[in-house]
């Protein structure tokens, strides 16, 4: 027999989508498991309207249903956010039901969490300590959500296949096509007496602490998604999946530019003029001996090649490019006025002031 999805919803059949909505969101209000706890009635009541709603929201299903057809739930609530999805649709983000609901199949929801890293771990790849809270697998059943020993009994509808067939009208007559067992939603087993440390959810609030590896040339904002290391979805899906969204703390020493580092480093008129060497830091740590030639001009790049930070997903390093500025002094004394321009004159350089300006 199938459900009457209108009066489920409290609503006649030319209800428009917004009474259908509205119709949802007062009763979900009302009857949410995260309201009324341990409540049986109120989650029949919850998970019906929800069912209700996936159906009757959607037109192409909602034409379907009013035409007889049996509709298929076991593709309702699956894939990424599932159920989530459906509240956070229907009430907006920053719900009071947020958080996974009970009594569907769902997916644990993803975390995302970030990890600050310096440049050299970022450069060469590093391990972090990430801590977050989430909901871990209940030690107490193993995730069941059943009571150990007595708590769970085979589903009698589909004898523990979670599978059950049901018929369909077509155009060529009734068909039957199996689809999710609806008593268990799948599961092939029914929970009698939910394991008292989760209330039957499988899951409980924690916290998670675990290494991850960082790889080495990550920049800021990249999102690293390790698989399966999100919130556990109890007994009604698999975990989400952790997401570890790095940032890289900015060192001094270096501009950053992908691969590739810009180091700034300044000397004086003569050193510009004579040549000299420079000592560079390295982000490896150390430091690395730079010629700079005679006569180099201010703004002169010199590139000093696979000191720069890896390639992610290579093993090649970009380039570290060393920027020469050259300072002009301004702070002369008696004797290297004198010794300046007595150089200046030797190259022809007016160095008297115009008259104008004294
Ligand atoms: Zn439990
Ligand atoms: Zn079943």
């Amino acid at each position: 027999m199938a459900k009457n999805y209108y009066d489920i919803l409290g609503v006649s059949r030319d209800a428009t989508s917004e009474d259908i909505k509205r119709a949802f969101r007062l009763i979900a209000r009302a009857t949410h498991p995260d309201a009324n706890p341990g409540d049986p009635v109120s989650e029949a009541r919850f998970r019906d309207a929800a069912e209700a709603y996936e159906v009757l929201s959607d037109p192409d299903r909602r034409r379907r249903y009013d035409r007889g057809d049996t509709i298929d739930l076991s593709d309702l609530f699956a894939g990424f956010g599932g159920f989530d999805d459906l509240l956070r649709s229907v009430f907006g983000d920053n719900s009071m039901f947020g958080g996974a609901a009970r009594g569907r199949p769902t997916r644990g929801s993803d975390v995302l969490v970030r990890v600050e890293v310096d440049l050299l771990g970022a450069a060469f790849g590093t391990d972090a300590e990430v801590t977050f809270g989430t909901k871990n697998t209940c030690e107490v059943c193993s995730g069941t959500g059943a009571e150990e020993g007595h708590g769970q009994t085979t589903c009698p509808e589909c004898g523990g296949a979670g599978s059950v067939r049901v018929a369909r009208r077509s155009l060529f007559g009734t068909m039957m096509t199996v689809g999710t067992c609806p008593s268990c939603r799948g599961e092939g087993v029914l929970v009698t007496n939910p394991c008292p440390a989760c209330s039957g959810m499988g899951a409980v609030d924690g916290e998670r602490t675990m290494t991850v590896e960082v790889p080495a040339g990550v920049t800021s904002g990249t999102r690293l998604r390790i698989s399966g290391r999100g919130q556990s979805g109890g007994r009604y899906g698999p975990p989400g999946d952790l997401y570890v969204e790095v940032m890289v703390t900015p060192d001094p020493r270096f501009e950053r530019h992908d691969a590739d580092l810009v180091h700034h480093a300044s000397i004086g008129i003569a050193e510009a003029t004579l040549g000299t060497r420079l000592t560079i830091p390295l982000v490896e740590g150390g430091e690395s001996d730079l010629e700079i030639p005679a006569g180099t001009q201010p703004g002169t790049v010199f590139r000093m090649a696979g000191l720069g930070v890896n390639h992610l997903g290579r093993r090649t390093r970009g380039d570290l490019h060393v920027v020469v500025s050259v300072t002009v002094p301004s702070d002369l004394n008696a004797d290297e006025e004198e010794a300046l321009r007595r150089w200046a004159e030797l190259r022809g350089e007016r160095t008297d002031r115009p008259a104008s300006a004294g």
